[in-house]
């Protein structure tokens, strides 16, 4: 196997220092070490991170490759710094057996841009009446350990603890996308001063609050795991702040968009600004952010969406939902998190690879840059300012929000086991 040195990378934001790759294992960190015949990667000062997990991906296969594709998506991720992506269950036919996860894991291991994780749904076909085959997802070849209906709420109580108990017997997690199905029907944006404004249905806080305080008290009782997808207000993270300080298992992420945006870009009536959950206030934006600074708020997941541009260059009402971020995620966290001094490299490194590595037990992943550890690592021009250009996009999707908007920093290298899937900002 090869050996790769990395020469002077800020590992985790430090000081300057060399890193071995040996085959798929890192070799070496330190100073001045030789090259031992080595390939030289000049690092210059970029910073050197752990290899990003995204717990919240949609890949869209099987089903609706006219959007995304293993492959697009994964070379998508391998594109943003990314290692390992969680897939969400709501493909066509849904992800709700054995067979269907087996296929997606399998996908992602032979094109091998990034590890594949599927996540099983909770209920058949994402309708909320029965359990899935939990357990044979479990044991299946692709290890599910995440459980979610993401797109829609586990809302009935009986079954959420049902799941909740199940998942516990193999420390498995309930993944809940937080939307109480009655209080946002016909709802197309967040209810507010601004929704009231342009006449468009509203989306109250409470539909997400009220779930995720029944489902952290249900997950109390029953003595599980819970995690709260895409937190969107500044009420949740108070819920989520009691739960934690209760003890309750309760974990949270937050997308970067809900980190940088607001409802008043719905006065555009661009449906790229239309999202599940919606873009909220400037107040919950400054809770959310303080919150992933404070650790209220675990992680940062992506909640890539993509669609292609029939579903989403149309009327607000007929679009879909959803915005696409793998290539961009670490980006808006730069802008957000880092340059607002709220957040340093380790922190960043912490929500977006430490942490959803550890909340779905993806192994090999969320490692520390040490020697003997796995060689899954991306390294960031945290100097480089650029506007957005969804051109360039690995995606086969283009609906970013970010289109001509400037922000810092661009991975220029990722590594997954030592084999390199982006070079010089080219996937290989
Ligand atoms: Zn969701």
């Amino acid at each position: 196997m090869s050996k790769i040195l990395i020469r002077g990378a800020k590992v985790l934001g430090g000081e300057p220092q060399d890193v071995l790759i040996d085959g798929a294992t890192i070799a070496a960190v330190g100073r001045d070490l030789p090259a031992d015949g080595a390939e030289i990667v000049e690092a210059g000062g970029k910073v050197l991170l752990p290899g990003l997990v995204d717990l919240h991906t949609h890949l869209r296969e099987p089903g609706r490759e006219d959007s995304e594709t293993v492959l697009t998506g994964t070379r998508a991720a391998a594109s943003g710094g990314y290692t390992a992506v969680f897939a969400m269950a709501n493909t066509f036919p849904v992800a709700d057996t054995a067979g269907v996860v087996e296929q997606v894991w399998r996908l992602g291991k032979e094109h091998g841009y990034c590890d594949v994780r599927p996540i099983g749904a909770v209920t058949v076909g994402l309708e909320g009446h029965k359990l899935a085959e939990l357990g044979a997802m479990h044991e299946s070849a692709a290890g599910v350990t995440v459980f979610s209906d993401d797109g829609k709420c586990v809302h009935d109580a009986v079954i959420m603890r049902r799941a909740l108990e199940y998942v516990k017997a193999f420390d498995g997690v309930v993944a809940q996308h937080a939307q109480e199905p009655r209080l946002t029907e016909g709802a197309e944006m967040n209810e507010g001063v601004v929704s009231a404004e342009l006449g468009l249905g509203g989306w109250p806080a409470v539909a997400e609050e009220s779930i995720i305080a029944r489902d952290v008290l249900l997950a109390e009782h029953v003595g599980s795991r819970v995690h709260i997808c895409h937190l969107s207000t500044a009420g949740s993270v108070e819920i989520v702040r009691w739960a934690k300080s209760r003890g309750i298992r309760v974990t949270a992420e937050v997308t970067p968009h809900h980190l940088l945006l607001t409802d008043e870009l719905v006065r555009t009536y661009d449906p790229v600004y239309k999202v599940n959950p919606p873009l909220r206030t400037e107040r919950d934006v400054t809770a959310l952010r303080e919150a992933l600074a404070d650790g209220t708020i675990d992680i940062v997941a992506t909640d890539h969406a993509p669609h292609p541009h029939e579903d989403k260059d149309c009327e607000w009402a007929a679009a879909a939902m959803g915005m696409v971020g793998l290539e961009t995620a670490l980006s808006v966290v730069q802008e957000t998190m880092v340059d607002t001094g709220l957040l340093d490299w380790a922190g960043v490194a912490d929500r977006m690879s430490f942490q959803p590595a550890r909340i779905g037990r993806a192994e090999g992943h969320g490692r520390p840059v040490s020697a003997g550890e796995p060689a899954n690592l991306t390294l960031v021009d945290t100097a480089y300012r650029g506007s957005v250009d969804p051109a360039g996009f690995a995606s086969r999707s283009r609906n970013t929000p970010y289109e001509g908007r400037e922000l810092p920093g661009r991975v220029t290298h990722t590594w997954l086991r030592g084999k390199a899937t982006l070079v010089d900002g080219k996937l290989t």
